[in-house]
């Protein structure tokens, strides 16, 4: 196989097997699912979308790719939902931002955590190349721990996770509807987790923000994943078992002086086996793992804004 970065294979997973269209959008179709009264999610490419509407206004959590905003508009409309009023990124990834610009020229109010500002302000270069987000489609309200929204009959909590799939990750929760979009922090099968250490990653902290919703939780939540078909709270009882298990197995054996080549050798993502042949392999994963735990711990109570010094891993 191609040694492709797992950012590298993801962007080829995104674009897929319409690459050589000349539209490769042009068959995505959004499909809706009603979670509960005044809450839905949407399928199309990309991160998974969640809606909340009503009569204060309808807010949207991550816009996939620009070429589908007009079909998304549509399916919002369906609901019969009012046009988007606030916008929230659960990360800065082009595949839940990439329409941030048409919403913004639309009249949504745009908000994420910090870090995805400064992201999306300055792009990225290297391996892959994001170019810098024209102002309307960056965030203008940004936090630091969350915020809160209140409507639709509902408290709808923001609540960023820091340090996990990226340094700007957010966790979407309706307290009443009891629902929770938890952005690329939550892949629900198909491929192993996805964590972008050049973004601030790190699988510490997706262990992190698993327990911390499985705590706010119960058996009846559905979960909206990043990726994947929606979930429940068992779903993420697993996946967050099956992470911190693969991360136990890898820092015991860095522990006993292995090297990278010999933890690969122990194959301990065997029990995991259908989730190879994802956009991330087994073998990706406990490269990331590897390469997660090689950095300092962090015991989570920095909240220093990204800069490139402190996360001085770009070009890994
Ligand atoms: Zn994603
Ligand atoms: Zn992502």
């Amino acid at each position: 196989m191609n040694r492709l970065t797992p950012f590298a294979a993801f962007a080829l997973l995104l674009a897929g097997p319409a690459l050589a269209q000349d539209n490769p959008m042009a068959d995505v179709e959004i499909r809706a699912e009603q979670l509960a009264p005044g809450v839905a999610v949407l399928f199309g490419r990309g991160g998974n979308i969640g809606v909340s509407y009503g009569e204060d206004g309808t807010v949207l959590i991550d816009d996939q790719f620009a070429p589908l905003t007009a079909r998304i508009q549509g399916a919002i409309g369906d609901l019969g939902a009012d046009p988007v009023r606030f916008l929230i990124n659960t990360h800065w990834h082009f595949d839940h931002s990439g329409g941030n610009e048409n919403f913004g020229e639309a009249g949504a109010l745009i908000m994420a955590h910090d870090n995805v500002r400064i992201r999306m302000t300055q792009g990225s270069e290297g391996r892959f190349t994001v170019p810098p987000a024209p102002p309307v489609g960056l965030p203008v309200i940004t936090y630091h721990d969350g915020i809160k929204l209140h409507l639709n009959g509902d408290t709808v909590h923001v609540v960023h996770m820091h340090d996990g799939h990226t340094d700007g990750d957010s966790v979407i929760w309706w307290e009443n509807a009891n629902i929770v979009h938890m952005g690329d922090l939550f892949f629900n099968g198909g491929s192993f987790p996805f964590i972008d250490l050049e973004s601030g990653g790190n699988v510490r902290g997706v262990v992190r923000a698993a327990t911390r919703v499985i705590d706010m939780t119960n058996d009846r939540t559905q979960i909206i994943p990043g990726h994947g078909p929606m979930a429940s709270r068992a779903d993420l009882i697993a996946y967050r078992d099956m992470v911190a298990n693969i991360v136990g197995q890898v820092e015991a054996a860095m522990a006993d002086g292995r090297s990278l080549d010999e933890i690969k050798a122990m194959n301990v993502t065997a029990d995991y086996a259908d989730r190879d042949g994802g956009f991330i392999s087994g073998e990706q994963f406990v490269e990331t793992v590897h390469a997660s735990l090689s950095q300092p711990e962090d015991e989570g109570h920095h909240h220093d804004e990204v800069s490139h010094s402190e996360h001085g891993n770009d070009e890994h």
